[in-house]
């Protein structure tokens, strides 16, 4: 049902705390009433209207009569050996993106997606292979947390201990949506989550960063950095041409500067591609400009991918060149391989298979 004029119900979750206030003021309803619609919103992640019980009926009414409710719903899950659990969300629009629950012992960590598809297109993703659609909105993010933290309580007992936004899409390309939702996943009157519980991780908008930088964050920031050589990471990366590996050290400075955070940089480590000696150095001469750690994470490959997976040994060697310089390292496993769920591997496979055959000469 629509508004007069046709008009499209807006979504209730796009209205701040002081919009609320004022559909009750206009409503000549109760005001506190705002505070308890605001606590089943974002406290208690209602589904729908129906749900906020210490509501009267008429106000329910008139809430649904004003205002839609777009939730996500789960489409399909997939559970990996390792027990990580990668799902499907359809968006009340159709579209479907993915977010994954990476369980280890006593913490769960929910991988959340920023956007339908992703404009960067870097060559080692499989979101990157996906027509950029839309950006997801701080509700649609929302969703995705709450829904993996049922995951995590119903399948392995575990509370929700970290959040890493990097699934599908640049999150500093949605930033007022991101930076809503983590205001709202870490407000008391939402989920009173720790922002250092919190992962953003991009793949380097020098403006951006900055901003993060100025607003004096208090979450953490990873780079997917992959090679500190401008020639090949242009190469895999397009967003390299507007914004050069000199762009993003700057932006990274002004970032410590401003929130005294380490920020991580992520190195996808490529077989014969950026795991050589000149490689390590030039990535260790990249470091040495702030505080950092690394992670140097294991490639998956698939059918199509334009690399392999650099092996243990070269491995070995490149961390611990970068250790030999005083760098603090990590080598990261990748999880839910068997189920596409690791880095760099979401994305609806039909979508893929459709664009990789259309690229096809
Ligand atoms: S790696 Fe990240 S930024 Fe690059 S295409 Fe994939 S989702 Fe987009």
């Amino acid at each position: 049902m629509g508004l007069p004029g046709n008009q499209q119900k807006q979504d209730i979750r796009e209205l701040n705390y002081t919009d609320i206030l004022s559909f009750f003021t206009k409503s000549n309803d109760k005001l506190f009433r705002a505070k308890q619609v605001y606590e089943w919103l974002w406290k208690k992640g209602a589904a729908s209207f129906d749900e906020m019980t210490n509501l009267p009926k008429e106000t329910r009414n008139a809430l649904q009569q004003h205002f839609s409710f777009n939730r996500i719903a789960i489409e399909k899950t997939q559970q990996s050996k390792d027990r990580t659990i990668k799902t499907a969300f359809r968006l009340h629009d159709g579209e479907i993106i993915e977010g994954v629950l990476i369980p280890t012992e006593n913490r769960s960590t929910a991988c959340i997606s920023t956007q339908v598809g992703c404009p960067l297109a870097c060559k080692f993703c499989a979101t990157g292979s996906l027509k950029f659609k839309r950006n997801l909105s701080a509700a649609e993010m929302f969703d995705h947390v709450i829904l993996i933290r049922k995951q995590a309580q119903e399948n392995y007992r575990l509370t929700l201990t970290n959040i890493v936004i990097m699934g599908m899409g640049e999150p500093l390309l949605n930033y007022e949506n991101v930076m809503r939702a983590i205001g709202i996943i870490t407000s008391k009157e939402g989920l009173d989550m720790s922002p250092d519980r919190i992962t953003v991780s991009t793949a380097g908008i020098p403006k951006m960063i900055k901003m993060l930088g100025d607003e004096n964050i208090k979450f953490n920031l990873s780079v997917s950095l992959h090679t500190a050589n401008d020639i090949k990471r242009s190469s895999i990366m397009p967003v390299n041409k507007r914004h050069p590996v000199e762009a993003i050290k700057d932006a990274i400075i002004y970032f410590y500067q401003k929130t005294h955070i380490r920020i991580t940089l992520e190195y996808l480590l490529l077989d014969n591609f950026n795991d050589g000696l000149n490689d390590a150095k030039e990535l260790a001469l990249f470091c040495k400009n702030f505080p950092c750690k690394i992670n140097i994470i294991e490639y998956n490959s698939n059918e199509y991918s334009l690399f392999k997976k650099s092996g243990e040994q070269k491995t070995k060697a490149f961390a611990a060149f970068l250790e030999s310089k005083n760098l603090i390292v990590n080598i990261r496993k990748s999880r839910g391989k068997d189920i596409d769920a690791a880095c760099g591997q979401l994305a609806n496979k039909k979508h893929v298979v459709i664009r990789q055959l259309a690229d096809e000469p």
